[in-house]
């Protein structure tokens, strides 16, 4: 069965970064077309990446379970957003300041399953304001996570 996103709106209110008709949107910063429970110019949303976008839980054959709709699990999960030593890297951000302990353990039992190394995002808890860029995590091999620190203190982008 298709699965159908509303009533979540997560990727239109910012928890992942997108670039929208030149405005952009980030944690506490929402597209400025969303209403919070939909988009107020649906008709004309650009193809990317409005009508290209699909988070790992809408797409078809989604490995994530039917209770992990991001407005529900308080995660937005992006499947292979990288690859690592040939591994397929899954990103998950936080639908608010951070991802639900039970939702990310159930993330990195996965990852450790199906050894799809996980980068994971959560919201800085010294600071009280939204952070346009959360704090990025990574589980996986000690190689995999000396190899995401070793980007960060470089200032390479990993996507
Ligand atoms: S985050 Fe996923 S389920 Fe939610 S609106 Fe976007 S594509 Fe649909
Ligand atoms: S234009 Fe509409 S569909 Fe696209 S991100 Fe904004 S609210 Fe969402």
């Amino acid at each position: 069965m298709l699965r159908e996103c509303q009533p979540c709106t997560a990727c239109c209110d910012g928890w992942v970064q997108i670039k929208v008709k030149g405005c952009e949107a980030y944690p506490g910063h929402p597209c400025p077309h969303s209403t919070g429970s939909g988009c107020d110019d649906y008709d004309n949303r650009p193809v990317d990446p409005c009508r290209k976008f699909e988070c790992a839980w809408v797409k078809s054959g989604s490995f994530l379970p039917d209770s992990f709709k991001p407005s529900e699990c308080g995660a937005l999960v992006i499947d292979s957003i990288l690859t690592w030593q040939g591994l397929k890297v899954d990103l998950a951000v936080p639908v608010g300041r951070e991802i639900p302990e039970e939702t990310l353990a159930w993330l990195m039992q996965f990852a450790e399953r199906e050894m799809r190394p996980l980068i994971y995002q959560q919201q800085d808890p010294s600071s009280p304001a939204l952070e346009k860029n959360p704090l990025t995590l990574a589980y996986g091999p000690p190689a995999f996570q000396e190899w995401v620190l070793e980007q960060q203190a470089n200032n390479i982008s990993l996507w």
